[in-house]
């Protein structure tokens, strides 16, 4: 990546915050209403958004980021699961699309994203996976972001859409902890069983052949253009995803140091 690329970046990230923050001179917001995370010694990375298609690995750098930063995750696919669990109305209703690999609408997604957003945890930034999915979710973010005064960091891993095919069919997960394995790439030490606590590892419904497709579908049609609109403004930070989790970790964290 260019300088000037990098310089571009800092310069949307210093106009969001400005914008968010109402002040007339950049030097006098970014002193004054300067979050902690971007003053000093102790620098955290507010909020980080991990774009990228079905497959492309932002859960597992999600956890890398939050170990490292101490932020929270925020995944859409596990709030709504979360809903589907308890069985709440919203669950019950997202469900449908979940299960046929289709997004769920806006007006069931959007509550459950902001309700989360508000909790104390999320305050000094937090890690965004799995959203936003749309351009619609991607301008939505922008207002939400403006009004809390975080400028998001914009990630993008990039994976060839063959090799995602079979990073989806061999994904497996623990249904206690979460952690995710592939049965090609990473397989647990003994199959199909957790490495960290030796519960029996499933596949997700949604990682069936079929759903497959219709999800890395439904990225090219409706995910593209949220890309492309974050690529216009110059804010995209785009990492190769297509290498082993420790290498692609260490490319977000020198692009995340050089923003
Ligand atoms: P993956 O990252 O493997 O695509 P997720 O766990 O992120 O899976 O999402 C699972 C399902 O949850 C999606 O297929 C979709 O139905 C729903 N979902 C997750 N995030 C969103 C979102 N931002 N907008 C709409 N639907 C979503």
């Amino acid at each position: 990546m260019g300088a000037m690329q990098r310089e571009s970046r800092k310069v949307s990230r210093r106009r969001f915050l400005k914008e968010a923050t109402g002040a007339v001179g950049a030097a006098s917001a970014l002193t004054i209403l300067k979050p902690r995370w971007v003053r000093g010694a102790e620098k955290e990375f507010g909020v980080v958004v991990l774009l990228g298609p079905p497959g492309a690995g932002k859960s597992e750098q999600s956890r890398r980021l939050t170990a490292r930063h101490s932020i929270p995750i925020i995944s859409t696919g596990d709030l709504l699961r979360d809903q589907v669990r308890r069985g709440t109305q919203l669950g019950l209703q997202a469900d449908t699309y979940m299960k046929a690999g289709q997004l769920v609408p806006d007006s069931l997604m959007n509550p459950i994203l902001e309700d989360r957003l508000s909790q104390p945890d999320c305050a000094r930034g937090f890690i965004l996976d799995g959203y936003p999915r749309t351009l619609a979710q991607a301008e939505s973010l922008d207002a939400l972001l403006k009004r809390k005064g975080l400028p998001p960091h914009i990630i993008l891993l990039e994976v060839p859409t063959e090799r995602l095919f079979k990073l989806l069919t061999g994904r497996r997960i623990c249904p206690r902890c979460n952690r995710s394995y592939n049965i090609y790439f990473q397989p647990p030490q003994k199959e199909n069983l957790c490495d960290a606590d030796g519960t029996t590892l499933v596949q997700r419904p949604d990682d069936k052949e079929e759903v497959i497709r219709r999800r890395l579908d439904t990225y090219q049609r409706e995910t593209q253009p949220a890309i492309e609109y974050y690529a216009r403004q110059g804010r995209l930070v785009r990492v190769n995803g297509d290498q082993p989790p420790e290498k692609v970790a260490g490319e977000i964290e020198s692009k995340l140091a050089s923003q």
